[in-house]
């Protein structure tokens, strides 16, 4: 087991004008499961292909332990990654494909048998070790592949996009069983994604790139809470932070004709200013008849039985606002109708335009 290291991990591809990934700093802890996640073509694929010594590091450095692999060989750096296509040889059987890189690094039959058995117990896959990844469902054949790669036992795993062949209902079953299967085994992994649902469950910590920058890593609930910016706020959490332009001006902030006064972190900042502010869907209540708050018309409304989103427009100085806010169960709002909405401004969010 290992900790990962990269120092300002740099690469640009020939004939590009920006660096596929820019300065990338992170340490991942030793048994962490860390992953990346961002949007496509944002670097991911690229970072993972530099620390399984795929693609060559054009500055910056990458340590496993103590150790400088960023010139290393692949074959030595001790790691085994998963890829979404799987790889899986088709003339093998399950237990061959899975027994493969033991055979090619010359380990004894009696063994391998061993090893493979090991893997397969782990797995779930005994009844199928004399098929072939033709005769597999999706879910089998990637967990041949997982397979494949506990089998070499590796400091690391690496895994890139494993589950996106698969359909919904098994991705969701897939995820809890790799979280699982990596907490138990306790090997340092990285895994990436471009999908923030999938980085939220699985993630110990979830490191957040944009345009081959890493934004924020941080826990889930750290990202969730307090995004480092305007990316990471809209990117994390489902349905999408509503964000907006709006004043300050003396501690006050004008949310289309109410002004509402925002705490002391927010206020701080002094003078009349534009600012981008963002709030979460349960940060909006529904107010009563009668107060004065946001005026939303409804576009939609997304039952989910104990609560659910209200999405629509609200008028603002600046344009329309798109909104969505969470209500109760037992709300009664409808298409069509307008609602007002306060909102918790205890509970705001406040983005530098410049970064964001
Ligand atoms: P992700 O995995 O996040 O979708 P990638 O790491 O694959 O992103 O790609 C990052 C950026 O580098 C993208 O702009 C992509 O087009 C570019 N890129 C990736 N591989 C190559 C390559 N071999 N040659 C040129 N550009 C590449
Ligand atoms: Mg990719």
């Amino acid at each position: 087991m290992a900790t990962v290291t990269f120092r300002g991990v740099t690469r640009r591809f020939h004939g590009t004008t920006r660096n596929a990934v820019d300065r990338f700093d992170l340490e991942i802890g030793d048994g962490e499961f860390l992953v990346m996640v961002g949007p496509s073509g944002c670097g991911k694929t690229t970072t993972l292909r530099m620390l399984a010594g795929l693609e060559p590091v054009d500055s910056g450095s990458i340590h496993i332990g103590e150790r400088d692999v960023t010139n290393v060989p692949p074959k030595d750096r001790d790691m085994a990654m998963v890829f979404q296509s799987y790889g899986l040889y088709p003339h093998m059987t399950v237990e061959q494909n899975i027994g493969f890189p033991l055979r090619t690094s010359g380990m004894p039959k009696a063994q391998r048998a061993v090893k493979v058995r090991e893997a397969v117990d782990l797995l779930g896959l005994g009844e199928l070790l004399h098929r072939r990844p033709g005769e597999l469902s999706g879910g089998q054949r990637q967990r041949v592949a997982m397979g494949r790669a506990i089998v070499r036992e590796p400091q690391v795993f690496l895994m890139d996009e494993p589950l996106s062949n698969l359909d919904a209902k098994l991705r969701v079953q897939t995820r809890t069983q790799i979280a699982s299967l990596q907490n138990r085994l306790g090997v340092t992994t990285v895994y990436v994604t471009h999908d923030q649902t999938e980085a939220m469950t699985m993630g110990d910590r979830i490191a957040v790139l944009n345009h081959g920058k890493l934004q924020q890593v941080g826990a889930p609930q750290e990202l969730y809470d307090a995004p480092a910016n305007e990316f990471v706020a809209s990117f994390i959490g489902s349905p999408a932070m509503t964000i907006w332009s709006t004043r300050l001006r003396g501690g006050m902030l004008d949310l289309g004709g109410a002004s509402t006064r925002v705490p002391d972190t927010v206020a701080q900042l002094a003078g009349d200013r534009e600012v981008r502010v963002g709030l979460r869907a349960e940060d909006f209540a529904v107010a009563a008849d009668g107060e004065t708050g946001l005026r939303m018309r409804v576009d939609l409304v997304e039952e989910l039985g104990s609560d659910g989103y209200l999405y629509g427009r609200a008028a603002l100085p600046g344009g329309e606002l798109p909104l969505t806010v969470r209500v109760d169960g037992r709300h009664h709002a409808q298409i069509g109708d307008t609602v007002t909405v306060l909102p918790n401004t205890r509970r705001l969010h406040l983005f530098d335009a410049a970064t964001g």
